[in-house]
């Protein structure tokens, strides 16, 4: 064991980035806190497989109570949920359930009648196009509807989309609405695309997998207005919840859809229990499952909701500081709103020419990258190159924001010179 552990720090650490770093920006920043990371350490330990109620009755039973707490949290209806590993499961389980209420006939049947049709905004997470191709729907029948200026999907766009496939024969299924889109952390308006929604009658998922963490913050619940009429919605705790790698959360108003789409009861799993516990299997693809909900239930106890709320308030804070700075600064400019804890940003140096604005900075992130105080990670906005900077690490501080203003004017000064 000591060699191991002795090539584990020489060979493998050198060789990992470091997701846990204070100063880790790219991407959504996430922290595993160590209440987490005891659970996952017991939960491995312990090696629960929580297939059938009756195969880790504590598990089944405690993620039934940790995921109404978070829903409370969020101030969400008292819906149920389930834990997948990712958003991207979460989100194909949820589409999977819209397919089966339009067509409950396609376990058996395969795919029948006209093509169904999802619609999305084209800022949606690349998860939705993974999810239709699976679903064996076709990128064809998927609709990136236009956003606006601040990268919101358009609902005028999107009912005039809707008509438009009803008159062609197709048949809209679902829409998936984004609260903290991933290039820029914009907001669909729900409310608006839930009236919609119900007028087509189509299912309404909505995509919170990095901004449900916001929602437990009732001076944000604006950006979630809405969604207590939707039909899903996934928020994943290892984005922005302090809990490690992986967890997310599906939640569903008719849980019972899902059940449909997904339960088959082999004989070697039948027990007496059938209608009266929960068994887990029949919530999604997989047979097994992990005690995911452990750590989740270790965090929220561990730091309790003020203390949740506290820290995900503050990482909005410095992001909104942040922003001004960029706001203030000649040579910065701000590239998309601040609605949570994401700066889309990118610098402007005077006298360069904007034609090599998008390769300057470029260059200016590798650089930092490289230089390895800090790690940021980029989009594209608008057509121009835009860095990101993600702030949802439980130790960053404003020191490390300080650090990372240095950095950046001392890399533009040696770029430039
Ligand atoms: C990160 C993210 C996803 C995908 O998350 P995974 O859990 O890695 O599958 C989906 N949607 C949004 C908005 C995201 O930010």
């Amino acid at each position: 064991m000591d060699s191991i552990l002795d090539d584990f720090e020489k060979v493998l650490v050198p060789g990992l980035t470091h997701w846990n770093h204070p100063r880790f920006f790219a991407y959504f920043s996430i922290s595993a806190a160590a209440p987490g990371v005891l659970a996952d350490f017991l939960a491995s330990a312990l090696n629960q497989q929580a297939m059938l109620w009756r195969t880790s009755p504590a598990a089944t039973e405690l993620e039934a109570v940790t995921l109404s707490w978070l829903a409370q949290l969020m101030g969400l209806p008292d819906w149920e949920g389930v834990i997948y590993d990712t958003a991207s499961v979460s989100t194909l389980h949820a589409l999977a359930a819209a397919r089966d209420r339009i067509l409950p006939e396609s376990r058996s049947r395969g795919l029948y009648g006209p093509p169904l049709v999802v619609y999305c905004s084209d800022q949606t997470h690349s998860s939705i196009d993974k999810a239709v191709i699976l679903l064996g729907l076709g990128l064809d029948h998927l609709r990136k509807i236009e956003s606006d200026g601040e990268f919101r999907m358009k609902p005028e766009a999107l009912r005039t989309a809707m008509r438009a496939d009803l008159e062609a024969g197709l048949q809209p299924c679902a829409v998936v609405a984004t609260v903290g889109t991933t290039s820029t952390s914009s907001c669909d308006p729900v409310d608006e695309i839930a009236t919609i929604c119900e007028q087509f009658d189509v299912w309404l998922h909505v995509d919170a997998a990095y901004g449900g963490a916001a929602a437990l913050l009732p001076e944000c619940r604006v950006l979630f207005q809405g969604c207590e009429r939707a039909d899903s919605l996934v928020v994943n705790p290892h984005k922005w919840l302090f809990v490690p790698f992986d967890l997310s959360v599906l939640y569903c108003r008719d849980f019972e859809g899902v059940r449909r789409a997904f339960s088959l009861v082999a004989e070697y799993l039948k027990t007496s229990g059938e209608g009266q516990v929960k068994n887990l299997m029949d919530t999604g693809i997989q047979l097994g499952r992990r005690f995911r909900s452990l750590k989740l239930w270790m965090i929220l106890r561990y730091f309790g909701a003020e203390g949740m709320r506290q820290r995900v308030r503050g990482h909005i804070e410095m992001a909104q500081e942040f922003g001004r700075w960029i706001d203030q600064h000649p040579d910065f400019e701000r590239l998309a709103p601040v609605p949570m804890s994401l700066v889309c940003f990118r610098a402007r140096p005077p006298g360069l020419p904007a034609d090599q604005l998008d390769r300057f900075n470029l260059e200016l992130m590798d650089h930092l990258n490289r230089e390895g105080t800090l790690f940021l990670s980029h989009t594209r906005l608008h057509h121009k190159i835009s860095l990101r900077l993600a702030i949802g690490n439980i130790r960053t501080g404003p020191e490390d924001l300080n650090l990372a203003r240095r950095c950046l004017v001392q890399a533009m000064a040696a770029l430039r010179s």
